[in-house]
Formats: C-alpha cells, structure tokens, sequence
C-alpha cells in the first residue's frame, strides 16, 4: 500500500469534515515577509476561512508586492518611507492603502477588520503595536518572543483588564500551552521546556572560540530566520523562552526546567502535583504551532510528515551545559532581576548578534558582551514602554562605545 497516498487521502478526508461555520477569520500579520510571516500565509492559502487584512514588513518590497497581489490586504506597511513609496507604484493598480513607520504599525495593529494579530516581527519593535492591538481588542498570536521578554509585566496584566487571549506562537509555549489544555495554574508543579542544543551541543569553550557565522546559521532542525538561528546555536533563544513562558503562563523560573533534546520531537512538557507528565509531541514544523494559535480552540487538519514512531527509535535528554552556553545561565539571573534588566540582555543580545553577523565580534563574545551590559545597568522596577525604549538605547550606545571601536 503506498502509505503517501494514504495519508493525503486522510488529510483531504478530515479537512472535507472540519466544520465550517462559513465565518472568516481575518487576520493582520506584523512581519509577513520573515521566517514565520510567510509560513502564516501558507496557512492562510490552505485555509479558505482565513482572511488577511493587512501585512507589515521592514524593507522586502518585492516580497510584499507578491504577498498583497495574493492575499489582498486591506492596508499595507513598509518601515521606511522610501521603501513604501517603492510600494505604492508597484501596487497602484489595487485597492490597497500603503502606510509606513510606527505610524503605520500601530494603524495595523488597531485595523477595525481585523480579530487576529500574528505578532511576526523580530525584536523590541513589536511592544507598542502589541500593546495598541490589546487595547482593541485584538486577539495576539504570540510569535515576538522579545515583546514578552521585555514588556511582560504590561502586557500580561493589560490583557487581562481587557480580557484578550495571549495564544502562543513559539512551538515549546504552544506545546506548554496544549499540555496544560485548560487545567488550573495550581495543579502545574513545574514546566519542562525542551530545547534541541543548537548545532554546538556537546563542543567545549575552546571549540567555540573559532565559530564563524556560516556555523552558526545551521540549526540542526528547525528553519528559522538568521537571529533565531544564532540564538539558539548560543542558547540565548531558550534563555529568552524561559522568561517568555514565565509570562505567559505566570510560573516562577525557579520552576521552568530547561531539557535538552536534541531530536526536537518532544516540543515541551508539563509536569502536575501529582507527578504526571503531559507532552506535545510533534515533527519539528512551524507551521503546527501557528495553525493552533489561528485557529484555537479549535484543531484543524494539517498536510505534512507525522511522526513515525517505529522509525524515531529512541529519544534522548541532557542537563544543558551551563558553563559553556553561558547565555542561558544569564538568562535566569535576568529573569530573577527582572525589571529593565531583560530589556538590556535582549538589547545585548540583538546587538551583539548583528555585529557577529558582520563579523565585528568572535562568537564568544555574545555572552560577554551581554554580561558587561548587565553588569553596567541601573535596573528601573516595572519599566514603562519608554523607559524599555530608553533602556534598549542606552544598552546599544554602551556596545557601540565599548565593542564596536574595538573589532
Ligand atoms: P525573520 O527575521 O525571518 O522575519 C522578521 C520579519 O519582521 C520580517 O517580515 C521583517 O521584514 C519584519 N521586520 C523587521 N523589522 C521590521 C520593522 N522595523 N517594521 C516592520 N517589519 C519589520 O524572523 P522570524 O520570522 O524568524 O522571527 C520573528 C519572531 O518570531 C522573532 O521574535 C522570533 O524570536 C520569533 N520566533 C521565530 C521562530 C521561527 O521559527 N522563525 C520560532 C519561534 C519564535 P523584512 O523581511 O522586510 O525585513
């Protein structure tokens, strides 16, 4: 039997019974010409119910033309004004407005057409739009890990003044988020994030003094985009993960536990009182986790590879190795801080990333780099949007005058 063609079979089958109720979902996506931008609109074109009112991206015009010539926005965004204009001529024949600048996220962020927010963009950038769309109204699927990270106290407790569902992106905050399935916080004992080690588990200090960018820019599983992808090879991402999921499910980090797992099949776990433990397992796909987010609490059918559990053999887990993927350990004490200080290690990181990037910096000097920004930093208690913004400046002045110069 070729097992292909049954599987398609099945996938045409369920999706044929999925219930219909004939409603649009629409949706409006920050950041929909990266990594998890475009896999969205994958399932958009595979969902018919879904409909997308606006796009925002930074400077992919021609993306963005492709993507407004496709799905038929509403209202458009570029980050920059000359990028925009770009777009205005390549589009002037359809009904779409173009806007550009915070100016223009925000106007997307509050779009009336829209239900549903796909918080896509990376970096700090996100907060004000996701803050304004929380005060519409909007519900957030949460992909922007550092929006969390370094306004959580914000925008944890404005979304429950207002009542607005918070859905994880991410696919360990998905995972949690499917394991815990609606049981009450007191019944959780600790939450098992999973982590893969990124493409450097298991090498000493000494064999990451040479990474180059190229390295780095290999995930073992996942397809992400650029930052992502060296924040994971450092551990910084599940760092920034750690805090994110102490957020959005309101448990001290004493109680996260990071597990390294490097066959990613096993997307996180939730241990309960009682000592069981639930999991969502998965293949490593994006997709999965921002469908749920799409459409919960509903549960559609997915086209794609399923786990075969004859062919996995066996699944392995490790202690992460603290001393050399220092960034980790750093994450938890910033989260023990708490404050402005996870504004300054995500600026640090962000900063320290690009410059490695451009090869000013060597690999190992992310951590550092994030170290010296910690250790310089007056922590502001229960910073507002401002003072995150100011403390992300501060945070790029100091590397730009210490580190920069120096490569
Ligand atoms: P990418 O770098 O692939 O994409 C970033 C997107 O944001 C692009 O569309 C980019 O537009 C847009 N963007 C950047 N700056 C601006 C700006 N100033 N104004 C408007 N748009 C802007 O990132 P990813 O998709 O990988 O990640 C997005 C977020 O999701 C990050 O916070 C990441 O940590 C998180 N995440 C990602 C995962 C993944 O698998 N990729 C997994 C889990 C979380 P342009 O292309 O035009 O520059």
């Amino acid at each position: 039997m070729n097992m292909k063609y049954t599987m398609d079979m099945k996938y045409t089958i369920d999706k044929q019974n999925t219930l219909n109720t004939g409603i649009r979902r629409k949706i409006a996506i920050l950041g929909s010409t990266g990594s998890i931008g475009t896999q969205t609109l994958e399932i958009v074109r595979d969902n018919e119910d879904l409909q997308v009112m606006a796009l925002a991206a930074g400077g992919n015009v021609e993306l963005m033309e492709e993507q407004i010539r496709e799905f038929k926005p509403k209202l458009a965004v570029m980050w920059s004004e000359k990028a925009a204009a770009d777009l205005k001529q390549r589009v002037a024949d359809l009904p779409v407005r173009i806007a550009h600048g915070m100016e223009g996220l925000l106007e997307l962020a509050v779009l009336p057409e829209a239900e549903v927010l796909v918080t896509a963009i990376v970096g700090m950038i996100g907060i004000k739009p996701t803050i304004a769309a929380i005060e519409a109204g909007k519900t957030i699927a949460l992909a922007n890990k550092e929006t969390l990270v370094c306004a959580g106290h914000l925008i944890m407790s404005l979304a429950k003044e207002r009542g607005v569902s918070i859905l994880p992106v991410d696919s360990e905050h998905s995972a949690i988020f499917q394991s815990i399935n609606g049981e009450p916080k007191n019944r959780i004992s600790k939450i098992l994030l999973t982590a893969s080690g990124g493409p450097f588990r298991g090498r000493t200090l000494e064999q990451l003094r040479q990474i180059r960018p190229e390295d780095a820019l290999k995930h073992p599983n996942w397809a992400m985009g650029r930052k992502v992808t060296i924040d994971s090879s450092t551990m910084v991402n599940k760092g920034l993960e750690v805090m994110e999921a102490g957020w959005l499910f309101d448990v001290k980090l004493s109680d996260i536990q990071v597990v390294v797992h490097p066959q990613s099949v096993i997307h996180s776990m939730v241990e309960y009182v009682d000592g069981a433990v639930m999991a969502q397992l998965g293949t490593p796909d994006m997709k999965l986790p921002i469908q749920y987010a799409l459409f919960y609490p509903d549960r559609r059918p997915m086209a794609g590879r399923r786990l075969d559990f004859y062919e996995l053999g066996q699944l392995t887990f490790e202690k992460p190795d603290l001393e050399t993927f220092r960034g980790l350990k750093l994450a938890y004490r910033t989260g023990e801080i708490g404050g402005s200080m996870p504004t300054v290690f995500n600026a640090a990181n962000e900063k320290a990333v690009s410059l490695f990037l451009e090869n000013q910096i060597a690999y190992l000097q992310i951590p550092e780099i994030i170290e010296a920004c910690m250790q310089q930093h007056k922590v502001m208690e229960n910073p507002s949007v401002e003072q995150i913004l100011q403390a992300e400046e501060e945070t790029y002045r100091f590397i730009m005058e210490q580190f920069q110069k120096k490569a």
